[in-house]
């Protein structure tokens, strides 16, 4: 365990790679490969991203069910008030919390978008 998010440090490794954008396959073992240059995502989608890879993904249909339904059932949290925002804004929300809520509602959103990510990447 870690930090104050009580993660796993593999899974908060895993939630910083997102947090500064180094989600994709292609950005992970660039460093190792240097001729890996391809940005696509294993769904076929052709440029890797957060947003794709954390709203949008068919590949993570499964566990985003499951973050969703898990992301409801927090006490503290407006989910359809989270359901009308922006790509950017849920995003941002998923990884950095909402100054608007609470610390410990921000940590339960942590927690679930990082076990989502862990299940994903
Ligand atoms: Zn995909």
């Amino acid at each position: 365990m870690t930090t104050k998010l009580n993660l796993k440090r593999s899974i908060e490794i895993k939630l910083n790679r997102i947090r500064v954008d180094l989600a994709s396959r292609a950005d992970f073992y660039r460093h190792n490969f240097k001729e890996f240059t391809d940005p696509s995502c294993p769904c076929g989608y052709q440029q890797q991203t957060k947003s794709h890879l954390l709203l949008d993904c068919p590949l993570s249909n499964g566990a985003r069910e499951v973050f969703t339904q898990n992301l409801k059932e927090l006490p503290s949290f407006n989910y359809n008030n989270f359901a009308t925002l922006t790509k950017a804004s849920k995003i941002k929300i998923m990884l950095f919390g909402d100054c608007k809520l609470s610390d410990e509602c921000n940590k339960e959103i942590t927690n679930l978008s990082a076990n989502f990510i862990d299940k994903i990447i």
